[in-house]
């Protein structure tokens, strides 16, 4: 595995990837690298020849300067398991390589970034959209692969390459959880024992949607009751939102049906975590005569 600081590197080794035929597959990734990761990485593997993951953390995209100082980073570690997982290039550029002195334009996917956490995190898909789009532009994948974990980021990035016309096919992958069902995130680090203990209420109040979907309920209020009841007997969660929305817009059905989600952002103290669950609310079946 060959890391790589430059940008301009970056470019030509995937320059000449493409030119010897070779299909790029790519993750981009803020590093502390886990199991949630890992998977992207490995679905990179299978779908192209070469793989390259990028580990920037990016200050653009965060909205308080002590949360991005505080963001774990594991240079080592995370390079160990990147060569562990067969990645080909790592790209892990200084902050000065994608925002050289001048720089002026940045990349707003305007009416999806405003809300949730566009909403509660003000300016944060702008930096997300403006570096991947960076880094899109460097490497040129023809896969780049994303987590649902962050179903509005993945939803960003899609709208973007349609509406910029870039030729990358955007791979959205399933949550990785840990055993108590929370979802893997480089931000669990920062929760106390108790904290982590009351964390299990968000996996189970997405469980209780997906229970209130299964078993035909198509009130859209009613699903959210059911949700806002498990969240609420954990004394420790505040909720940020929780909204039932499509997949497209991120907005409120008119009607409960077809491919939904179930997002939730809550804080634990300090630490927000954000977590949601695609539903297939299917129309209720006719009853036969
Ligand atoms: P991050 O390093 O947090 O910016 O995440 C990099 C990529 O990994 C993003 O596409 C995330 O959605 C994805 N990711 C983070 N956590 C998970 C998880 N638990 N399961 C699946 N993908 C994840």
């Amino acid at each position: 595995m060959e890391i790589v600081r430059r940008v301009h590197s970056m470019k030509e080794a995937c320059r000449q990837a493409r030119r010897g035929g070779k299909k790029i597959g790519f993750v981009p990734t803020m590093g502390a690298l886990h199991e949630g990761h890992l998977r992207l990485i490995r679905r990179a593997r299978e779908l192209a020849d070469i793989v390259a993951v990028s580990i920037f953390v990016n200050p653009t995209q965060f909205d308080q300067a002590s949360d991005f100082e505080s963001y774990p980073r594991e240079e080592t570690a995370d390079a160990d398991r990147c060569i562990s997982e067969r990645v080909d290039y790592l790209f892990s550029p200084p902050a000065e390589e994608l925002y050289p002195e001048g720089s002026q334009t940045i990349v707003d996917v305007t009416e999806l970034s405003r809300s949730f956490e566009g909403a509660s995190r003000p300016g944060h898909f702008r930096g997300v959209a403006t570096v991947v789009l960076k880094l899109l532009q460097i490497v040129q994948p023809d896969f780049a692969v994303f987590g649902q974990k962050d179903l509005q980021q993945a939803l960003v990035v899609r709208r973007m390459v349609r509406d910029l016309m870039l030729d990358v096919e955007i791979v959205m992958m399933p949550t990785v959880r840990d055993e108590d069902n929370v979802a893997l995130s480089s931000r669990n680090q920062k929760l106390s024992a108790a904290e982590r203990e009351a964390a299990r209420a968000i996996p189970r109040a997405l469980e209780a949607a997906r229970q209130a979907i299964a078993e035909g309920q198509r009130q859209s209020d009613r699903v959210l009751a059911a949700v806002h009841e498990v969240l609420q007997a954990e004394e420790r969660l505040k909720v940020d939102y929780v909204e039932l929305v499509d997949r497209e817009r991120l907005e409120p059905p008119t009607q409960v049906q077809g491919e939904l989600a179930l997002i939730i952002a809550a804080f634990l103290g300090e630490t927000r975590l954000i977590d949601n669950v695609l539903l297939n609310a299917d129309p209720p079946k006719q009853k036969k005569a």
